[in-house]
C-alpha cells in the first residue's frame, strides 16, 4: 500500500509557520511578534447579482488587511473558484513582508471573489466587479489613503478600470480618486510597465542572483544567465512576462512551460511570443507546433533544467511531488507555491529557493509607484525629460568634437534621449530587486546564516514592521 503523505495545507497557517521560523532569531516583544503576525481584520460578504430579471446569482465576497503599521493598505483583487478565508488572509500577510522586503511603504491587505470569471461574460464581470466594489467602499475597504486593491489571479486592467470608474462614482469631485486602485489602464491612470511588473521583477531578481560565484558554486552553476535552461508553471500574466524577459536574455532557453492542461517542452528554447499567440489562437498552450506536448499538468516537475519557476498558485511544490524536481534553483515567481515540508527536503538537496515575498515583488513595487503618480497628478519624467535631453545632446557634442567625428546614429539618438516613464519605473523597479536581494543576501550568508533565503526575507520584513510599530509609538 502506499505511503500517505500528511502535510498541513492551510495556506493561513504555512505563513504563520513560515513567520515563526523567522521570528526565532530575532529578540522582539513576543507580544509585538504576535501582532505583526496576526490578521487585523477581514471582510467576509455575500452580494447578490442580477444577470437578468430571472436570473440571480450570490457571490461570496473578502477583503483581509493584515497590518495597517502602514497606510494605505494594499494587495491584489483575486477572481477564482479557489478563493476561500485562509487564502486571502494568507496573501494579506505576504502582502505586509513583502511591501517591508521591498521598502513599499503600505501594510498588506488582499481581496477576493470566490467564482469562476472564464465562465461569465464581459457585461457579467462588470456587474459583479462593480458590486464588489460597492460593497468595500460601503465599508471602507477601499481608498486611497486606506485600502488600495490591484490586479491579482483572475484580474487586470479592466477589473481595476470598473474598480477605479466605481469609486469615483460614490466619491464625486474626490481629487485623488484614482490612487483608490492600482493596475489600471494606462489610458486611465495606469502606468506604464505595471502590467508586465511581476515578471520584469522576477527577471531582475534571478539576474541578481546569479551575479554571486560563490553561492552558485555549490549548486554547480556559474555566473550569469548565459546557458542556463528555464521551465516554468503558469504562462498567466506573470509566467508570460517572466518567460518573454528571460528567454531575452542572452543564451537563456526557457525549455518548458506548465499549464493547467498539458506541458510544452522544447530543448533548444520555446519561442515566447509564438506560443502566447498560439495560446491565443487556440485557447490553449498545447500542441504548440515544433514542441513537444505533455497532456499531464504534473510532468512540468520532472523536467531537468537550472532554474524552475512556479508562476501559478500556492501549494504547488508539495511533499508528494518535490522529489521530482529536478532544478538547482526554485524561483518563486507565485505567492506560496512550497510548503514548509517540501521546501526541507528541497533545501537538504542543496537547492536554492529565491523567495517569493521578494521574487514576486516587482508587481507592487510598481503599483507604488502608479499611487505615487496618480496623487501627484503628473507623469514620471515630465519634469525632467527635455532638460536632460539638453544637457546629453552637450556631452554628445563635447565627445564628437574631442574624437572629431559623430557618433553612430542610433547610438546618438539613445544616449541623447531623456527618460520616458517606462524608462524610470523599469529602473527604479530595478534598483528595488537588486537592493532587496543584496539585503536578503546578507542577512542569509554574510551576518548569521539563516536557514534559507526565505527566513532572511522574514527577518528583514519583520524587523521593518515592528520598527514601524515602535515608531507609531505601539509597542515602544
Ligand atoms: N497581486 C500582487 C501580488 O501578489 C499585488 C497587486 C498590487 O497590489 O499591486 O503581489
Amino acid at each position: 500500500m502506499a505511503t500517505v503523505i500528511q502535510e498541513d495545507l492551510n495556506f493561513n497557517h504555512i505563513v504563520s509557520k513560515q513567520f515563526d521560523r523567522a521570528a526565532q532569531y530575532l529578540k522582539i516583544n513576543p507580544a509585538l511578534l504576535s501582532q505583526i503576525k496576526a490578521c487585523n481584520n477581514v471582510y467576509y460578504f455575500q452580494f447578490p447579482v442580477r444577470f437578468s430579471d430571472s436570473h440571480y446569482e450570490i457571490f461570496e465576497g473578502w477583503r483581509a488587511e493584515h497590518s495597517q503599521h502602514r497606510k494605505p493598505v494594499k494587495g491584489g483583487t483575486r477572481f477564482s473558484e479557489l478563493v476561500n478565508q485562509d487564502e486571502i488572509m494568507a496573501l494579506a500577510a505576504l502582502m505586509t513582508y513583502k511591501c517591508a522586503i521591498v521598502d513599499v511603504p503600505f501594510g498588506g491587505s488582499k481581496g477576493g471573489v470566490k467564482f469562476n470569471p472564464k465562465k461569465y461574460t464581459p457585461n457579467q464581470l462588470e456587474k459583479i466587479t462593480r458590486r464588489f466594489t460597492a460593497e468595500l467602499i460601503r465599508k471602507e475597504y477601499i481608498g486611497p489613503g486606506e485600502n488600495v486593491p490591484g490586479p491579482d489571479v483572475g484580474t487586470g486592467e479592466r477589473e481595476m478600470a470598473w474598480m477605479a470608474d466605481t469609486y469615483d462614482t460614490f466619491h464625486p469631485g474626490g481629487i485623488d480618486n484614482l490612487a483608490c486602485v492600482t493596475g489600471k489602464p494606462v489610458s486611465q491612470g495606469g502606468i506604464a510597465g505595471r502590467r508586465e511588473a511581476t515578471g520584469r521583477g522576477v527577471q531582475y531578481g534571478i539576474r541578481e542572483a546569479f551575479r554571486y560565484p560563490d553561492d552558485l558554486k555549490p549548486l554547480g552553476l556559474t555566473p550569469g544567465l548565459e546557458g542556463k535552461t528555464v521551465v516554468i508553471q503558469g504562462f498567466g500574466n506573470v509566467g508570460y512576462y517572466a518567460a518573454k524577459f528571460l528567454s531575452e536574455e542572452d543564451g537563456v532557453r526557457v525549455i518548458g512551460i506548465g499549464e493547467w492542461d498539458s506541458v510544452v517542452t522544447k530543448p533548444d528554447g520555446l519561442d515566447i511570443e509564438a506560443l502566447n499567440e498560439w495560446r491565443k489562437g487556440t485557447g490553449s498552450i498545447k500542441n504548440f507546433p515544433n514542441a513537444k506536448t505533455n497532456l499531464k499538468p504534473e510532468s512540468v516537475w520532472d523536467i531537468p533544467c537550472d532554474i524552475l519557476i512556479p508562476a501559478a498558485l500556492e501549494n504547488q511544490i508539495t511533499l508528494e511531488n518535490c522529489d521530482r524536481i529536478k532544478a538547482k534553483v526554485l524561483a518563486e515567481a507565485a505567492n506560496g507555491p512550497t510548503t514548509p515540508g517540501a521546501e526541507d527536503v528541497l533545501h537538504a538537496r542543496g537547492v536554492m529557493i529565491i523567495p517569493d515575498i521578494f521574487l514576486n515583488a516587482g508587481g507592487v513595487t510598481v503599483s507604488y509607484f502608479e499611487w505615487g503618480k496618480n496623487l501627484s497628478h503628473m507623469r514620471f519624467g515630465r519634469l525632467q525629460k527635455h532638460l536632460e535631453e539638453i544637457k546629453n545632446q552637450k556631452l554628445v557634442g563635447a565627445i564628437e568634437r574631442l574624437i572629431g567625428k559623430e557618433l553612430d546614429r542610433e547610438d546618438k539618438n539613445f544616449l541623447v534621449r531623456g527618460p520616458e516613464e517606462i524608462d524610470l519605473v523599469n529602473s527604479g523597479l530595478e534598483e528595488t530587486m537588486v537592493s532587496a536581494y543584496q539585503h536578503i543576501r546578507d542577512v542569509h550568508y554574510l551576518k548569521a546564516p539563516t536557514d534559507s533565503m526565505r527566513v532572511a526575507a522574514f527577518i528583514i520584513a519583520i524587523q521593518k514592521v515592528a520598527l514601524a510599530y515602535e515608531q507609531l509609538g505601539i509597542f515602544p
